[in-house]
């Protein structure tokens, strides 16, 4: 069978499929992930910039990254989030755990969205924790300063730093309840987010859930934890499985 009419039979006959997004499904909006050529990770070294020592040592060089990377997220979503925004709104996803920062699957109309290493659309100060939007702050002298005189970071994780208390919890909860996990551009290889794919399948001896990777290559869950991939770029694929479903439902 063509795996793209399988996968949706599997998406239809789950009784709660959520999805796993990373990186690749943005690349499609202009936002590149940590494996493309010329993107924002061949020129900054993530151990040097990506770690949040190396923020707390010297924030305004960090800041220097960051405000580029924040400029990328003026990025709109593309057709692989709003096919997964469809397919909540006509019930068939009940969550999407995304790694990204970029708000884009809000932006596309996604409703329940865990955020696993939070959104970068948001800034916190280091200080007094206030919140407020990227949007409103001051980045002409880096590193940006809240009133109260606090250094602000993005409002996302940088390696070193534990993952939201409430979106772990929640991510691995429903992890553990699914029965179809769609794991989407990502390479499952960042940890804890890269085990979430292991608890939707379950074990040799408890076999549980269904996981379909979409990515445009194989990854190191490819085979073993997944049942099977479709290869090729989300915002191809996704949309097939939207209309797929409708067309059998
Ligand atoms: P990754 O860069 O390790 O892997 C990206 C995966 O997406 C690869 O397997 C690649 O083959 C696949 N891919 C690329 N383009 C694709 C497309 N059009 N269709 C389908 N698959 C495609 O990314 P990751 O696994 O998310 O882990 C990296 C970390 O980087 C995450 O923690 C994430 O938070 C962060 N990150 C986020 C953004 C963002 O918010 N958009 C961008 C870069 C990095």
């Amino acid at each position: 069978m063509n795996l793209i009419r399988k996968a949706a039979k599997d998406i239809k006959n789950a009784k709660m499929a959520i999805a796993l997004t990373g990186a690749g499904i943005s690349t499609e909006s202009g936002i590149p992930d940590f494996r493309s050529k010329d993107g924002l990770w061949s020129r900054y070294d993530i151990n040097e910039y990506g770690h949040i020592n190396s923020f707390k040592k010297n924030p305004a060089k960090v800041w220097i990254m960051l405000k580029e990377m924040i400029s990328l997220l003026h990025a709109k979503p593309n057709p692989a989030h709003y096919a997964l925004a469809e397919l909540e709104r006509i019930g068939y996803i009940k969550a999407i755990i995304t790694q990204n920062v970029d708000n884009l699957h809000q932006e596309a109309g996604s409703k329940n969205v865990i955020e696993f290493h939070g959104n970068f659309k948001r800034v916190v100060c280091m200080n007094c924790g206030k919140k407020q939007s990227v949007e409103k702050i001051d980045m002409q002298s880096l590193p940006p300063i809240c009133d109260c005189g606090g250094i602000l970071k993005p409002d996302g994780i940088f390696f070193g730093e534990a993952i939201p208390r409430n979106a772990y919890l929640t991510s691995f909860e429903l992890a553990t309840k699914c029965d179809l996990m769609l794991v989407i551009g990502t390479s499952a290889s960042v940890y804890p987010a890269s085990q979430l794919p292991y608890l939707a399948k379950g074990s040799l001896t408890n076999p549980k859930g269904i996981v379909i990777e979409i990515n445009k290559e194989a990854t190191d869950i490819t085979g073993i934890v997944s049942d099977y991939i479709i290869e090729g770029k989300a915002g191809e694929i996704l949309p097939k499985i939207v209309e797929e479903i409708k067309f059998i439902a």
